[in-house]
């Protein structure tokens, strides 16, 4: 049986992996990018270049957007509004779910059916088969066209609200970018005392990996709004952080990360929580917002 045409918009390193992928998979692939001579190995491996957006929504009902955010998306589609209608837009780049939602009724507006995809991976994970694609929008789209996304990630889908997996990924990236930054932090920090990256990256792994029995006590206590200080309390963690803030300090590294950090426990402990857990700061976010 022949393997299901794709269009992919957007050439950054994660949508040359889509086609890549999907070219290894044997099906055909045309591509169009602003910046058009990205396009040129995946021309050479065998993807169609649409010479415009017009072509590249009319060459196929399944075209995958892979842009940096959705203000790219609409300065692309919206000049091709009308070639919209009977098309399945898969976008696969990052935003908000509020901008989900609206990107989702306006493709609805111009006669196409619309997806969001939040892909849990980086493009070398792009085929591989632990990684996985949160997706929302319309149930029958989905279904009807998972087989074929499915050769990019394993799939989760989140339900009919397009904003829902554009939810699931802000919450991951929130953790990813605040975790792997303070990994660049520490590695400076390590650089300053003569600790190279690789001598740290084992110690560095291994916490990771103790990081999900950790997560999984604490997101009970969570769920039942309780946050006692038996196991830790905000106060040991000021003195926590602002040992990181001097070390750093110490070592001439940059310490605006940890002072971040030092003045939300600071909050947290204005607030009356200097006796509960580092976890009574999630009351501290709510209300807030
Ligand atoms: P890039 O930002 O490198 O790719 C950007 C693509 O968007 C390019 O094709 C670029 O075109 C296009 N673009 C950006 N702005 C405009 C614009 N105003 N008009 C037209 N085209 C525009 O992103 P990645 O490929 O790395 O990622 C794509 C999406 O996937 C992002 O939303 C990202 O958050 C998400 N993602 C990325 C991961 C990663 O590890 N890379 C991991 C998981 C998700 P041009 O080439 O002309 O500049």
């Amino acid at each position: 049986m022949s393997k299901q045409a794709v269009t992919i918009i957007g050439l950054g390193p994660m949508g040359k992996a889509m086609v890549n992928r999907f070219l290894d998979e044997g099906h055909p692939v045309t591509v169009w990018n602003r910046t058009a001579r990205k396009a040129d190995d995946l021309v050479a491996r065998g993807a169609h270049r649409a010479a415009t957006v017009e072509e590249a929504l009319a060459a196929n009902e399944v075209v995958v957007l892979s842009l940096t955010d959705f203000e790219a998306m609409y300065a692309i589609l919206k000049p091709a509004e009308t070639a919209l209608a009977g098309r399945v837009i898969v976008n696969l780049g990052s935003d908000t779910p509020g901008r989900a939602r609206e990107a989702a009724k306006w493709a609805t507006a111009h006669g196409a059916g619309y997806l969001t995809g939040g892909v849990m991976s980086a493009p070398s994970g792009i085929g591989a088969p632990e990684s996985f694609t949160y997706y929302s929008g319309q149930k029958e789209i989905f279904e009807a066209h998972k087989e074929t996304l499915e050769v990019l990630t394993g799939t989760d889908y989140r339900g009919s609200d397009p904003g829902s997996a554009a939810l699931y990924y802000q919450l991951h990236i929130n953790m990813f970018w605040t975790t792997v930054i303070s990994f660049v932090h520490s590695l400076a920090m390590a650089r300053a005392n003569g600790i190279s990256a690789q001598e740290f990256v084992g110690p560095a792994s291994n916490s990771m990996t103790d990081m999900s029995a950790f997560l999984e006590f604490y997101a009970k206590r969570i769920d039942n709004d309780e946050h006692p200080g038996d196991v830790d309390r905000l106060a040991m963690a000021e003195a926590s952080v602002d040992h990181v803030v001097h070390t750093a300090k110490e070592a001439g590294v940059d310490h605006a990360l940890p002072a971040a950090v030092l003045e939300l426990i600071r909050r947290g402990m204005a607030a009356g929580h200097a006796d509960d857990s580092f976890t009574s700061l999630f009351e501290v976010f709510r209300k807030a917002g």
